[in-house]
């Protein structure tokens, strides 16, 4: 009967994810919405009249299997599912900053401006996979690193990826969007922010110089500006972050970024070679 095929047809897709990680929905057309972590997300239209959603899971997000409520327009819960999140095992890595970074302080509205980016959750769906690698760059420090600068915890992991970068480098938009932001800030230097529509945004930051403008509408690939070293950095790369739902992701799980050989031990003493 139609109704028992209906009551069956959430999917989870991966159903088994590490911290840091996104799951797809497909729910009935009936469903509104869905329940994550105490928190309430937003379903889409899909072409065939079911929904879909995405379910971003925090990079510090204890492990063990997780609850999705599919919600109806009167916010009843009309079936569940199960995430199983597993244990990402992020490292720890040591930043060493001078004073002319520690000592550096937000400008006005800057981490209001990041944060509202971050939250952007429009309408229309720009995004489309596969996302494009921002720039050829190896990566330097990964998503979800537990971050330490000189030696002391911050209490906060990396929320987006370093990648290796000359000054002046391209800088490309991972997918088609809308510029959102083009500022330059104290703390994150000159930064461009997409918003990919349903939920999905895009930030880039240290860039030398800007090749967008607020408001235009990018293709995926779109250069909008270059590799630099402004702000909060010690040397030209690019760090550039990935939200979804506000929630920062691993773009590693959209894109594949190797990371850079790590640096070569100090020379050993020559050994004479056996005659
Ligand atoms: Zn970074």
């Amino acid at each position: 009967m139609l109704w028992l095929a209906l009551a069956t047809l959430l999917e989870v897709t991966p159903a088994n994810i590490p911290q840091g990680q996104v799951a797809q929905v497909k729910a009935p057309s009936a469903a509104e919405s869905i329940r994550f972590n105490g928190r309430v997300l937003p379903l889409f239209s899909n072409s065939d009249g079911s929904k879909y959603g995405l379910v971003p899971v925090p990079a510090l997000e204890p492990p063990g299997k997780k609850t999705i409520e599919v919600l109806n327009g009167a916010r009843e819960v009309v079936e569940r599912g199960i995430l199983d999140v597993r244990d990402a095992r992020f490292r720890t890595q040591n930043v060493t900053l001078g004073k002319a970074q520690t000592g550096l302080k937000p400008a006005p509205g800057e981490m209001e401006t990041v944060a509202a980016l971050r939250k952007t959750i429009s309408p229309v769906r720009y995004w489309s996979e596969p996302f494009v690698v921002p720039t050829p760059g190896c990566l330097t420090s990964p998503y979800g690193v537990l971050r330490m600068h000189n030696g002391k915890p911050t209490g906060s992991y990396h929320s987006g990826v370093d990648q290796r970068g000359a000054e002046g480098v391209p800088i490309r938009a991972i997918s088609e969007g809308v510029v959102r932001i083009v500022k330059k800030f104290n703390v994150h230097g000159d930064t461009v922010g997409i918003d990919h529509g349903q939920g999905v945004t895009s930030i880039y930051l240290h860039m030398s110089k800007f090749e967008a403008s607020e408001g235009l509408q990018v293709k995926k690939g779109d250069i909008i500006g270059y590799v630099g070293t402004t702000g909060r950095s010690t040397a030209p790369h690019l760090h550039w972050g990935l939200n979804v739902h506000g929630i920062p992701v691993n773009p590693l799980q959209w894109m594949n970024l190797t990371e850079c050989a790590p640096k070569p031990a100090a020379p050993k003493r020559k050994v004479k070679k056996k005659s």
